[in-house]
């Protein structure tokens, strides 16, 4: 019996020591308009009392977020990171504000916070968009990550410096707490409930589509980030949304 006992303690620590040594799924999140949403508090159908206060502004986490980061966070392979144009004091105070299930912060479960001064400048040219004259690179921050292995999750993907990949976040809206249609002519506004139900519920396309292709890519030679984009363009359409959304 010893014997036994000692037999599968060695062969669950080489298992464990195999995970520590695989090569790691690097999944980068955006901050604005990706996991939070500026509030305007002047706007009734913005007050939730899931908003966020921090150096003088209000944010909303996405609907799902902790559950899906939790999530995500649980498989061996995967290191979830941020990466916000944003001062740093911000990003790490709003990620130190969402609390997981788990009762874990965001900022516990996070690799690395990357923040304004680790944006890579490509132009001076100040006729460019912000996001034409700087990017985001992982090279150097994220010790350990390859091009092949990390994915970048963006509403702006153009930040994304190649040969590093970025998928949308699939939000394209404004926070409404409830559908209302007296909005839906406005820019940033969506036109009907469905829409605005996949902008909500985004988190948990992002939680379908890459644990989908986490699994893929345990058994194919195509790398991850090829896999989740491919992914990310056969399926996050609004036809699937309603399928994934509407139970
Ligand atoms: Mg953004």
């Amino acid at each position: 019996m010893k014997l036994f006992l000692a037999s599968l303690f060695l062969a669950l620590s080489f298992q464990g020591s195999v995970y520590a040594q695989a090569a790691p799924i690097d999944i980068v999140f955006d901050i604005d308009w990706t996991t939070f949403y500026s509030i305007d508090t002047t706007s009734p159908n913005q007050i939730d009392n899931q908003n966020i206060a921090i150096e003088g502004k209000t944010y909303r986490p996405t609907e799902h977020l902790g559950e899906v980061l939790q999530a995500l966070s649980l498989h061996p392979e995967v290191r979830i990171s941020f990466f916000s144009g944003g001062e740093k004091s911000r990003n790490e105070a709003l990620l130190k504000k969402l609390i997981l299930p788990n009762g874990r912060r965001a900022f516990d479960i996070a690799y690395r916070v990357l923040s304004k001064e680790n944006l890579q400048q490509v132009s001076e040219d100040s006729n460019l968009k912000f996001s034409q004259r700087y990017k985001k690179s992982f090279e150097g921050l994220l010790p350990g990550a390859t091009p092949q292995r990390t994915i970048l999750i963006d509403d702006q993907v153009e930040f994304s410096k190649a040969p590093w990949k970025a998928v949308p976040s699939l939000g394209v809206f404004n926070y409404q707490k409830v559908f209302d249609n007296r909005q839906s002519a406005q820019q940033f506004y969506p036109s009907t409930e469905q829409a605005w139900l996949n902008e909500k519920d985004k988190a948990l396309m992002w939680k379908s589509l890459l644990e989908e292709a986490i699994v893929l890519s345990r058994k194919s030679d195509k790398p991850f980030s090829q896999i989740t984009s491919d992914l990310w363009s056969a399926k996050s359409q609004n036809s699937l949304c309603k399928n994934v959304f509407i139970l």
